[in-house]
């Protein structure tokens, strides 16, 4: 048997055991340290502004921006469906109402139109959303221009999930930066790792503070532990933020060889019928977390099952695309606006094996296989 061709396996640069030595000879095998806080630094300087807390995992982050904007049980919030569950699940921890949102077709992410729709229809209500979340799929940007438009016109605060997106621009703009929170996730698959972890940003300091004192268990400066609110256990390892410093270093090359691997999938396949790769808009620049490609099966008679089935017997792993969270027993009481895009791009959709640490050969490995299956 081949060696394994994962998805999107972890892959260090090289000085993340420095950092986590450091962390050993100083004795901080803590939630806080230095580690911790140049990693924060890193993050913003890469951003370009505003703040940053690192945590626990992208899940926790979303959690937290969730607390800040008060949502409370019977909240409306409302989420792309086209998502991984975390997107949507800190909605639930808070007692809100997941309202879910189609794509539209060329960048999968949520379709302006069916957002405002949504928006529309709570405000009619008289039960306006509390808050957007606005998700990058596989690192693509969202329409960031009409979305922005829509937020502030109907002032509902926009948190978007960037945790497949970090190094992504709209307009040179790096996404992340849009929202009034923004996060990022750092898991094990992600286009860098800290083995487990995850970043909120904001633009207003305020807010970063705030997110700080709530992941270390809401304690308040009294001599004994004191506490006014509910706190979390949701901030980073100062062990993992070592890992972080070391990935930061190299982030842009990995988004590079993300980049590379996307440009050869779709050199490489676009002569086979029905085969549509997931597109970047003029204004977009992706970072190619995961290449993602559908299959029309009027035209290739080949669904996404038989292809991850095929590459899965030579030891290659691929996935569908997400599985809406409109489709999704778990969440099968949730509104949901819009028709049947992200359905159809879940039915037809498959992610190919995008790590940085790919090799040309694996590459073609991965192409001659898909080829094979069309003839
Ligand atoms: C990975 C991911 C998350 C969650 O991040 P974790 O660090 O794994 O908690 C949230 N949203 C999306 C879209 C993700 O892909």
């Amino acid at each position: 048997m081949e060696k394994r061709i994962w998805l999107s396996p972890p892959h260090m640069g090289g000085t993340e055991m420095t950092y986590i030595q450091q962390a050993f000879d100083a004795n901080w095998i803590a939630p806080v340290g230095t580690n911790v806080n140049a990693f924060e630094k890193q993050i913003e300087e890469f951003i370009g502004c505003g703040r940053v807390a690192a945590l626990s995992s992208g899940t926790a982050a979303l959690h937290l921006a969730l607390v800040l904007l008060g949502i409370e049980k019977g909240d409306i919030v409302i989420c792309q469906s086209l998502t991984f569950a975390a997107s949507a699940n800190p909605i639930v921890y808070q007692g809100g109402t997941p309202v879910f949102v189609d794509s539209e077709p060329v960048t999968w992410n949520v379709c302006p139109d069916a957002l405002e729709s949504a928006i529309k229809h709570y405000i009619d209500k008289g039960k306006k959303p509390k808050a957007i979340i606005i998700v990058h799929l596989y690192g693509m940007p969202a329409r960031m221009a009409e979305i922005s438009t829509l937020c502030v016109h109907y002032d509902i605060p926009m948190v978007e999930d960037a945790a497949e997106a970090l190094g992504s621009e709209y307009n040179g703009r790096k996404v992340g930066s849009f929202g009034l929170m923004s996060i990022f996730s750092f898991n094990g698959n992600k286009i860098i790792t800290t083995s487990g972890g995850g970043a909120l940003w904001s633009a207003d300091s305020k807010l970063i503070e705030k997110a700080r004192f709530l992941a270390s268990q809401a304690r308040d400066p009294k001599p004994h532990y004191e506490h006014l609110v509910t706190g979390y256990n949701y901030s980073l390892s100062n062990v993992c933020a070592g890992i972080g410093r070391g990935q930061m270093e190299i982030l842009k090359h990995r988004i590079n060889q993300r980049r590379a691997n996307n440009a050869f999938y779709q050199k490489a396949l676009k002569r086979l019928p029905g085969i549509n790769f997931q597109d970047e808009l003029a204004e977009c620049f992706s970072n190619r977390w995961l290449t993602a490609l559908t299959l029309d099966f009027q035209q290739s008679g080949i669904a996404p099952r038989t292809l991850i089935t095929e590459l899965e017997r030579n030891n290659i792993e691929s996935r569908h695309l997400w599985k809406p969270m409109h489709l999704q027993p778990v969440f099968k009481d949730a509104p949901y606006f819009g028709g049947n895009i992200a359905a159809e791009l879940f039915l037809s959709g498959i992610c190919l094996p995008s790590g940085s640490s790919l090799t040309a050969e694996d590459l073609l490995r991965v192409a001659n296989i898909i080829t094979k299956v069309f003839t």
